[in-house]
């Protein structure tokens, strides 16, 4: 359908890109060569099944093409808008190398907006299994999180504060971050390390430590950060599963800094 006139962009705020009607959504879905092994599904953050839902638009199946997506993504409505599709899956699409990749973000976004415009929208929350989680960050992917947890029973509190506040204080929280690997470790962390203070509980340290690392990494410079992770080093020196710890400073390159610490936590012992 093409973006709208500029002297309609001009009365209001709404959207430039107008989206794929249903006849354009299909024939753009018809483009996908369903390959065997899919590599715009590696170029997926969360990896849903991109072939199998735009196959389902190449026949006409809207609802279900959205209900597909909606098992890996709860929000391919904003995805599907704000994703950079081009360094992500529509990157590695074997169409681009002729022709332009599949226009998959447009495909979400199309299936997610006639998925909405029929009221579709109600999610069935499962009984909640009594654990709230306050979720760092309450951006995309925050919010992406707390969805995937809430689907899993949880309860889930939004804090846009710094990780930080947790680990220095005595708040006592499960904590989850929204980078989905460390979510993924930290809810299996949980399962073995819960321990309930009152209504909430708290998490592992190694944990803790895993988010303090990806905090530093974003931003060098924060030095509480550092000072974080040395007095959890520090304090949970006995019961720390190394191997974990390790793991979250190897994913953010900073394997020596971890060394340069332990030496010092040697060296002041
Ligand atoms: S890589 Fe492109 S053509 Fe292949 S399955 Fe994915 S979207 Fe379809």
């Amino acid at each position: 359908m093409g973006d709208r006139s500029v002297a309609d962009r001009l009365k209001d705020f709404g959207e430039v890109d107008n989206g794929l009607s249903p006849e354009e959504a299909i024939e753009e879905a018809g483009r996908c060569l369903q390959c065997k092994k899919p590599a715009c599904v590696d170029g997926c953050p969360v990896n849903i099944d991109i072939p199998a839902f735009v196959a389902l638009i190449a026949k006409g199946e809207f609802l279900p093409a959205a209900e597909n997506i909606r098992q890996q993504n709860l929000r391919p409505a904003i995805c599907g808008r704000v994703c950079p599709q081009e360094t992500q899956c529509e990157q590695l699409c074997v169409r681009g190398f002729k022709g332009g990749p599949v226009g998959i973000g447009r495909l979400e976004r199309f299936a997610a907006d006639y998925h909405m415009a029929l009221a579709c929208d109600a999610v069935t929350r499962p009984p909640s299994n009594g654990i709230r989680v306050a979720v760092v960050g309450s951006g995309p992917a925050g919010l992406t999180c707390a969805g995937d947890l809430a689907k899993l029973g949880y309860d889930c509190l939004h804090r846009s504060v710094d990780a930080g506040n947790y680990a220095r204080n005595e708040q006592r929280v499960d904590l989850l971050y929204a980078h989905r690997p460390i979510a993924r470790r930290l809810l299996a962390a949980a399962a073995g390390h819960l321990t309930p203070f009152g209504h909430l509980r708290v998490i592992s340290a190694e944990g803790l430590i895993g988010l303090k690392v990806q905090a530093l990494a974003n931003n060098p410079r924060r030095t509480q950060d550092l000072a974080d992770i040395r007095a959890l080093l520090q304090a949970n020196r006995d019961r720390l599963d190394f191997n974990e710890v390790r793991e979250y400073f190897r994913l953010f390159d900073r394997d020596a800094l971890l060394d340069d610490l332990l030496s010092e936590l040697d060296r002041d012992t």
